[in-house]
């Protein structure tokens, strides 16, 4: 007899960054030099004054069961950021410290979602966004955008979704976004806010890439256009990408009180308190700063201006020009109409470029999208060179 497994279950997808990247380290211990630009993670290491911080604790025996939603001194540095950035008054009763981003997305949607409710997200998506939904038995509403509305939903769009459904919840908006790379603009943010909450949708906001941003654009929270989006908004974050912490697995949720509490009642019997010595950890890299952030995030901006334009000089490829995150999209619908290969979408795409070409993409349609690929920056510049010269001769392959 076998164990039958839930439906629920049986719909989630392997994340396909996680695949290819496997697939990637599989193949270099094979010997092949293959270049990996799937990772969805800085590619710099963590910071000294963070690590210090990590082993501190291990020494001072601070190994113990925390709090569930963290300790107070790590909320408290929470609550000090998001005011610092963001303008955001909180309490620490209304921060959860998840263990990760993602951790602090599924405690919240199960604390808000119940079956069937309908849940909006901007294609293309983060995967992980439309799999938790369904975890939670709800349904994922798809938003779909382009280039042309530089890959963001406007508030029109929104508000047509909401009425033409029976069960709205809420928006999932993720600005700077994976991974696309687009950022919406305070007037964009503000247009959707007020849609959301004239129809009462919760608005689960994840600023994870916060610091991410190019072209001396500030990072914007809706959760701070009014007090009354505030109400309505679940902010998400977390030490991930800013620090380069992603192993360390430290996001947090923050937002209305009565939510942020039963989040952790939900943490409290699934996971627990994030990892002690982390928490000591991120609780550093919040309230100090030795300049990391801002390094990292200069590198990763000399990248995007030499990538996307090298991506737009390969004949038939257009790339918009991201303005956040480390991700670049470029579209390649054209080598998917024209090869001679058979080569129908860009999951085969991909195959063929890893197979023959030793670069490791993740196709679009992992994120929804059948005519893109996404490439990360989040490797060296010479990583990103010769991964773009390989790409450039992989499709040029395509057609000659
Ligand atoms: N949100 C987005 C949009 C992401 O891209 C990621 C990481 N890939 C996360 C959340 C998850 O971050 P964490 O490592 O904190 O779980």
């Amino acid at each position: 007899m076998n164990i039958k497994i839930a439906n629920r279950a049986k719909a989630i997808r392997p994340s396909p960054t996680l695949s290819v990247t496997a697939k990637a380290k599989e193949m270099k211990a094979k010997g092949i030099d293959v270049i990996n630009l799937g990772a969805g993670e800085p590619d710099f290491n963590t910071p000294d004054y963070i690590k210090e911080a990590g082993k501190k604790a291990i020494d001072d025996n601070f190994t113990r069961y925390t709090v569930t939603p963290g300790i107070i001194e790590l909320r408290e540095a929470i609550c000090a950021k998001l005011l610092k950035d963001n303008g955001l008054e909180y309490a620490p009763n209304q921060i959860l410290v998840s263990p990760g981003a993602k951790a602090a997305i599924i405690n919240v949607l199960m604390t808000i979602c119940d079956p069937r409710d309908e849940v909006f997200i901007p294609s293309p998506y983060w995967v992980s966004y439309t799999s938790q939904v369904e975890m939670v038995d709800a349904f994922p509403i798809i938003l779909p955008t382009n280039e042309s509305t530089h890959f963001k939903i406007t508030a029109e769009q929104l508000e047509e979704a909401i009425l033409s459904h029976s069960t709205p919840k809420a928006l999932i908006l993720n600005s700077p976004d994976n991974p696309t790379g687009c950022v919406y603009s305070i007037e964009e943010l503000r247009a959707i806010g007020e849609v959301c909450l004239k129809h009462n949708i919760a608005i689960i906001s994840d600023e994870i890439y916060e610091k991410i941003v190019y072209d001396g654009m500030e990072h914007v929270s809706i959760a701070s256009l009014s007090p009354e989006i505030n109400n309505i908004t679940i902010l998400i974050n977390g030490v991930s990408k800013a620090y380069a912490m992603t192993g360390w697995r430290l996001g947090y949720a923050a937002g209305n009180e009565e939510v942020i509490r039963r989040a952790g009642r939900i943490q409290e019997h699934t996971t627990s308190n994030v990892c002690s010595i982390t928490q000591k950890a991120a609780l550093a890299a919040l309230t100090d700063d030795d300049g990391s952030v801002e390094m990292m995030r200069t590198e990763f901006e000399k990248r995007r201006n030499w990538l996307v334009d090298e991506l737009n000089k390969i004949p038939n490829v257009s790339c918009f020009k991201p303005q956040g995150a480390f991700y670049a999209m470029p579209n390649i619908s054209y080598y998917l109409m024209n090869n001679k290969l058979g080569i129908k979408n860009s999951i085969m795409l991909c195959s063929y470029l890893l197979e023959n070409y030793h670069i490791a993409l993740v196709p679009g349609l992992a994120f929804g999208v059948d005519n893109y690929v996404r490439f990360s920056y989040a490797t060296s510049m010479e990583n990103i060179q010769k991964g773009v010269n390989r790409l450039r001769e992989g499709l040029l392959s395509l057609t000659h």
